[in-house]
């Protein structure tokens, strides 16, 4: 039997919640965090629904990083579900990091966060994430503009681009000192709590918002109905082992229905073809892939359908 690596000591491990208004870049912060892609990111604001926890493991800690959709004012009942989510999250870890942009100057959302992130009684390190789309002189006056911003509170500022990494590994050599002494709580090659057809999901879901940008916003969610490992076989005529996946796209009207098909079935191969690619990432061997869209008039609003799909109020 493998001897056990025994763990440090003074080994640190906790939860570290990803706080922001949406399309900050807390997604992508925590892929570069982890150097994995096991959250999704878009250009449209509100992309992620489920938490998702993201596991770090360095010789010295393992942070466990839960991702939040970004705090936003609630429109429909989706909404409304999605901030309750992250407020919850707040309260339950060891320290927040709050994301802010550096390209812009601070506005009404992000003094609503700090408001919200001071009633609780939590360390706070701030992120100024998207250094990398800021030139120096401006990148000093925005700094000020958010160190006025959290003024009373004693809050460490970090220069960072969650895109190209800067500032990344300073960030997590500080954060591990809010952490408390303990033993790892996952495996030390996990890198997500999430099952794999979750992910394989948002996957999908990911590829809908880039592919369709505005045209389809918010009103799409992706499950998926078979996942099987096939082998080769020669009876079935398969020459190689593959993993197939057949996953429903809902939409709410039969408009988008037909935006996200395409002419001839265009725009779904797109997204079929684009999700595969990120798929294989994760899966290996070869991977087929199967589509379906359903429409599912008002989906966002029936309590019993949203908790079907797996949004739950924790
Ligand atoms: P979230 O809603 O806070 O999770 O934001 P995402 O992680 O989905 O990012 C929103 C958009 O900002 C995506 O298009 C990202 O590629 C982009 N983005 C995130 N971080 C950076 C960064 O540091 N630099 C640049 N240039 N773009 C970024
Ligand atoms: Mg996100």
């Amino acid at each position: 039997m493998p001897l056990l690596e025994p763990t440090p000591r003074d080994y640190r491990s906790g939860f570290v919640a990803l706080i922001g208004r949406p399309n900050v870049g807390k997604s992508t912060l925590i892929n570069q965090l982890v150097g994995e892609k096991v959250a999704i990111t878009s250009p449209v604001a509100q992309t992620t629904r489920n938490r998702l926890r993201a596991i770090l493991t360095t010789p010295s800690a393992q942070l466990v990083m839960v991702d939040t959709p970004g705090i936003h004012k609630p429109k429909h009942l989706l909404g409304k579900r999605l901030v309750q989510s992250a407020k919850s999250t707040i309260g339950e870890v060891d320290v927040v990091l709050l994301l802010l942009e550096a390209c812009y100057l601070p506005g009404r959302g992000d003094s609503f966060i700090v408001k919200l992130l001071r009633q609780q009684k939590i360390p706070v390190l701030v992120v100024l994430n998207k250094s990398d789309l800021v030139r120096e002189e401006d990148y000093l006056q925005k700094e000020s503009a958010y160190r006025e911003l959290i003024s009373d509170d004693k809050w460490p500022i970090y220069r960072c681009s969650a895109a190209n990494g800067e500032g990344c590994s300073v960030l997590i050599e500080d954060l591990v000192d809010y952490l408390p002494v303990g033993p790892k709580l996952f495996p030390a090659d996990m890198v997500s709590d999430q099952p794999e057809r979750v992910i394989l999901a948002e996957l999908i879901r990911e590829q809908v918002l880039i592919q369709t940008r505005e045209e389809i916003p918010h009103s799409v969610a992706v499950t998926i109905d078979r996942l099987e490992e096939i082998t080769s076989d020669s009876s079935r005529k398969v020459k190689k082992n593959c993993t197939a996946i057949l996953a429903t796209v809902l939409v709410e009207r039969k408009s988008q229905k037909g935006i996200l098909i395409g002419k001839g079935g265009s725009m779904l191969r797109t997204i079929g073809q684009g999700a595969r690619l990120q798929m294989q990432n994760l899966i290996d061997g070869p991977i087929y892939l199967e589509l379906f869209v359903k429409v599912v008039p008002d989906w966002r609003c029936k309590p019993a359908r949203l908790s079907e799909l797996g949004y739950e109020v924790y």
